[in-house]
């Protein structure tokens, strides 16, 4: 690569893609980070990969805008159809991933935020790898990140500690998510919640039950970094309201840091939601 050439100034690791032309060369796919939402979140290397791979295996937490940055004539896979409720199991999306890769095409597997953070990025990695097919994992901006607040602050968290609220559904009952609410509960760290709204108002009453002042500030992000985010600040105490009516994908950041928050009024009443417009981060 010459020096001059601007558009080489930053490599790909690994070799760049080199589109259908790679013909006779093994097949690769990149796990790739595709951040929250905003376009302008995308790494340099993911922006670049998607523009050049023949496929794009994407779900239904990619927004639009980010599958439109394909290659035109790319094949797009959508495996996570919201509206049909019809979503591949993941072992399907493992196997599929693997064929693409055997075919000899350059796969880009676009997942929301960060692969490794919540995204099942380990598991596509591991049959990837176990398939023999060559793979790399290119970061995301994880959702935690565009939350808006500072998620250490001097003084308020010397910890941060991002946990899961998905909790298993039995029976057509959703039950807990099983998680160390002593630890959790400590004062100056800070918790952020991945998809945490269903159970929410279990956590509030764990956390606090555990020791966790009911007055601790509650951040909740929707659609984080998106046209449409929406913003409310709560307490411990009121979460559940503030979490009931949320549409899109939400984060829970509980945590003393939650007061830094921009949005208006400071701390919102029990009566307002995020839906409520009031609550939205100002412009
Ligand atoms: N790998 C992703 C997380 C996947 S789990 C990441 O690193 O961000 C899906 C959960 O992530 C959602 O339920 C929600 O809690 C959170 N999430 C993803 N994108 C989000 C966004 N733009 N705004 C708020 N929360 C988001």
């Amino acid at each position: 690569m010459s020096g001059g050439d601007h558009r080489n100034l930053i490599p790909l690791k690994g070799g760049a893609v080199t589109g259908a032309a790679a013909k006779g060369v093994g097949g690769k796919v990149w796990l790739v980070g595709a951040g929250p939402g905003d376009p302008d979140l995308l790494t340099i290397k993911a922006l670049r990969l998607l523009q050049s791979a023949d496929v794009v295996v994407h779900d239904r937490l990619t927004p639009p805008a980010l599958v439109g940055l394909a290659r035109p004539d790319a094949r797009l896979i959508d495996v996570g159809k919201r509206k049909s409720r019809h979503t591949l199991p993941q072992d399907d999306i493992n196997q599929l991933l693997a064929a693409l890769g055997r075919e000899g095409l350059q796969v880009v597997r676009l997942k929301g935020g960060d692969p490794f953070v919540f995204g099942r990025g380990g598991e596509e990695l591991a049959a990837l790898r176990e398939a023999g097919v060559e793979v790399e994992v290119v970061p995301g901006v994880t959702a935690a990140l565009a939350a808006g607040v500072p998620l250490t602050h001097r003084g308020l968290a010397q910890a941060v500690t991002f946990v899961t609220g998905h909790a298993a559904v039995k029976d057509g009952e959703t039950g807990e998510p099983d998680l160390d609410w002593l630890a959790l509960s400590r004062p100056n760290h800070t918790l952020v919640v991945y998809m945490g709204v269903t159970t929410a108002a279990t956590l509030a009453d764990r956390l606090i039950a555990a020791g966790r002042e009911a007055s601790t500030p509650v951040l909740v992000v929707e659609n984080a970094s998106r046209a449409d985010e929406r913003r409310v600040l709560t307490r411990l105490a009121e979460l559940p309201k503030a979490a009931a009516g949320l549409d899109g994908p939400a984060l829970l950041v509980i945590g003393e840091v939650a007061a830094l928050a921009e949005v208006e009024p400071i701390i919102a009443s029990a009566s307002q939601t995020p839906g409520s417009g009031a609550a939205r981060r100002p412009a």
